[in-house]
């Protein structure tokens, strides 16, 4: 191996309060008409000010704490100047001298190992406006507009130290974060609505010369799919380059969906382009260590500690737990599950696998199916109403329309078959009409008992009870 990934993220969360961070305006603008949700303190009017929205700092140390930073009694906000068109105020309002928070740490598992990702700072800043550009697909505009709704909602920034070293890290990380937000409930961590968004930082060691490639910012990676290719698209395109004894320039790129390929956007530009100061309309932000220990104590279980909690208690193993308490309402529905059944490793496993492929499939729909459901599958297997087939079988339908499971067995006849008379007149019937195979078990040959299996089944439209007509076959067979 002569290179060696480095990356490091610096992600943006809109936090879901229900104002912006320095006026009134709703911070809820998704489905707004454009600039409806504006006033002259988000929009930069002369003489406004601002006023800080609590909420929003309470939020960030949550987070801060979640994620194992040192939250500062001390921090402000600064003023980070650019000029664009989505940013009324000429700046931006930011902390960057005295940050929130700093110092955390979030633990990922990357194919089945523990891995520390160290956080080196969280703070708060404003949100810039949307601009719709000429030819926009949606609205057709002829010229670009801008939507200021977006200005001044609170984000979160986290930068992380460089600690990830492949594309599927970043992905790991940023979804551990997603969860580590709906936790919480201070974010709905929506990558394809922005309300999370992902720059990565990477470069590429290259280990035989002993020298790093410059690093590359890369943008645009509005899902966590689009995180780990546009990234590895990335790494190779500067693996390619170095191998060509070229330099790889200090630059922001963006993925570009349509192409696939990462696309130059501009150089990077430098901490001093934004000639930061402290803001002065805002009086700094003094937290007390009541308020932080209050926010510690007011903390959910968080999704490692419930991990290890399914663990212990469930007796589940590491993988199990992990992938079960990754989203909460998933995690409290497996709960519901075994405190009705008591049998957590098959409650585990009707979740992990039928449950969690028809959620990704009906993705962001309410779920219709109850515990009770879960319960009544696993009952029916176990006394030996349908077998692990059928339940397997009509699982979908029970997921998308909520039926129970009895009601859909029912109506479709798939009520297993354990009647051992009715099962032996079938069997006797399938021998009967087969003497060559039976004389090929009766000479050794007994791997052909699958053949008179499958035919019984056939008959029976696999309702038949397996283990039985396995019991009945070998019976008749034998005699
Ligand atoms: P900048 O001043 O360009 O914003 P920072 O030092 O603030 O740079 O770091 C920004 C991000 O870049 C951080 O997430 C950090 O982990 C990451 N980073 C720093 N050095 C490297 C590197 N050599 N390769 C990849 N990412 C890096
Ligand atoms: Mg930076
Ligand atoms: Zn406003």
């Amino acid at each position: 191996m002569r290179f060696k990934t480095v990356i490091g993220l610096e992600i943006h969360v809109q936090l879901s309060t229900k104002t912006k961070a320095f006026c009134n305006c709703s911070a809820d603008v998704f489905e707004l008409p454009p600039n409806t949700a504006v006033c002259p303190v988000c929009t930069g009017q002369p003489g406004a000010l601002p006023i800080v929205n609590q909420t929003m700092i309470d939020y960030a140390i949550k987070l801060a704490l979640a994620l194992n930073c040192k939250v500062n009694e001390y921090s402000r906000f600064d003023r980070k100047n650019y000029f664009y068109p989505d940013l009324p105020k000429g700046y931006q309002i930011s902390q960057y001298f005295y940050p929130l928070a700093i110092g955390g740490h979030l633990d990922i598992d990357v194919e089945g190992t523990t891995k520390r990702v160290r956080i080196r700072r969280l703070h708060l800043e404003e949100d810039a406006g949307k601009l719709l550009h000429e030819g926009d697909s949606i609205t057709q505009a002829r010229f670009s507009l801008v939507d200021m709704n977006r200005c001044g909602i609170p984000l979160v920034e986290i930068v992380t130290e460089p600690d990830l070293s492949s594309p599927k890290e970043a992905r790991i990380f940023t979804e551990k974060l997603r969860s580590i937000l709906r936790y919480l409930k201070i974010s709905t961590g929506d990558m394809e609505k922005g309300a999370l968004r992902c720059d990565a930082n990477i470069s590429v060691l290259d280990l035989e010369k002993g020298v790093s490639s410059n690093r590359v910012e890369v943008k645009n990676m509005n899902s966590f799919r689009f995180i780990e290719k546009a990234l590895e698209y990335e790494e190779q395109r500067i693996i390619n380059t170095l191998l060509k004894g070229e330099n790889v320039e200090k630059e922001t790129r963006g993925w570009d969906l349509s192409t696939k390929t990462t696309v130059s956007m501009r150089g990077k530009e430098e901490e001093s382009d934004y000639r930061y100061f402290p803001e002065p309309d805002i009086p700094p932000i003094l937290v007390n260590r009541e308020r932080i220990e209050m926010l510690r104590a007011s903390l959910p279980e968080l999704p490692d500690q419930k991990k290890q909690r399914f663990v212990q208690m469930y007796g589940l193993p590491d993988y199990d737990a992990m992938v079960l308490t990754a989203d909460e309402t998933v995690a409290d529905f497996f709960e519901s599950c075994v405190r009705l059944t008591g049998k957590s490793k098959e409650v585990s496993n009707w979740i992990m696998t039928e449950m969690l492929r028809e959620m990704k499939e009906f993705n962001d729909e309410q779920l219709r199916i109850k515990p009770e459901h879960i319960a009544e599958l696993i009952k029916l297997v176990d006394v030996g109403e349908i077998s692990i087939k059928t339940a397997k079988e009509i699982f979908p339908e029970m997921f998308k329309t909520g039926k129970m499971p009895s009601q859909i067995v029912q109506e479709r006849g798939l009520k297993q078959l354990s009647d051992e008379r009715a099962i032996m007149e079938i069997a006797k019937k399938i021998i009967e009409e087969n003497p060559s195979v039976v004389n090929q078990y009766k000479a050794g040959k007994t791997n052909v008992l699958s053949f008179f299996v499958g035919q019984v089944m056939k008959q029976t439209r696999g309702t038949a009870n397996p283990k039985l007509v396995n019991e009945v076959l070998r019976r008749l067979l034998e005699e």
